[in-house]
């Protein structure tokens, strides 16, 4: 899978892939993240990739010309399954949608700023759009970061076994059951005997219960 992530902030993207899964994922060849820089295809005296809004209001607003030969220029190379544009008002990102673009080949990301981005870009350059919450982020950069991670975990290889992605929440439409690990009891507060039975059918039944519970406590929608 490769997904291009087109931002007027590139720095913002650096952390998220530089490390653990989503840095192995990379390492590995099971994922190619490529970031864009907006500002090289803005075709301005002084590079700039926003604008006062038309009739006036606080905040500016993305300009629609240098997304457009992003978007362009990427899309003479290869096909996009999806150009998605990271939005408050869009999709919202469940565990579904995610399975959905982890079958995907090819996908684009477009970060907002400011004010978001000129409505044409929207009706005319966009095939879909994601949001992560109903609140608002200053940038749709940590929002495309949070989205990637999501789909980029369920590749397969990308997780160990013991990591895979099959056993936790949402996955089965469940909550993940509770874990623990070493020591058995720490300041007297014990792991549940049946953890350290050995006993696997017991374990699992165990496991089935309680994520079963928790789903009824937790998310009693998914039920
Ligand atoms: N004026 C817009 C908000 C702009 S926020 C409105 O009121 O709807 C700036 C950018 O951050 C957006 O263009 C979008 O790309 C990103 N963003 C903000 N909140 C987001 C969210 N919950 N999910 C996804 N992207 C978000």
């Amino acid at each position: 899978m490769r997904i291009d992530i087109i931002t007027c902030l590139p720095k913002l993207l650096e952390g998220p892939f530089s490390d653990s899964i989503l840095k192995r994922a990379q390492d590995k060849g099971l994922v190619e993240v490529v970031v864009h820089d907006l500002r090289p295809y803005s075709t301005n005296k002084h590079r700039t990739t926003d604008d006062y809004a038309f009739g006036g209001g606080a905040g500016m607003v993305m300009m629609i010309e240098p997304i457009d030969r992003c978007i362009s220029f990427l899309k003479e190379s290869r096909h996009y399954d999806e150009v998605i544009y990271m939005s408050p008002d869009g999709e919202l990102l469940t565990q579904n949608l995610a399975n959905q673009l982890s079958l995907c080949k090819n996908l684009i990301m477009l970060c907002g700023h400011y004010k978001g981005v000129d409505e044409r870009v929207r009706e005319h350059l966009i095939t879909r759009e994601i949001s992560i919450g109903d609140y608002v982020l200053s940038g749709g950069e940590l929002a495309a970061a949070v989205v990637a991670d999501s789909v980029i975990r369920l590749i397969p290889g990308v997780l160990s076994d013991e990591t895979s992605a099959l056993t936790d929440s949402f996955q089965d439409g469940l909550i993940a059951p509770p874990v623990y690990t070493r020591p058995a009891e720490y300041k007297g507060w014990k792991v549940p005997d049946v953890l350290l039975s050995g006993h696997t059918s017991k374990i699992e039944e165990w496991r089935q219960e309680k994520a079963i519970e928790r789903t009824k406590e937790r998310r009693p929608n998914l039920i």
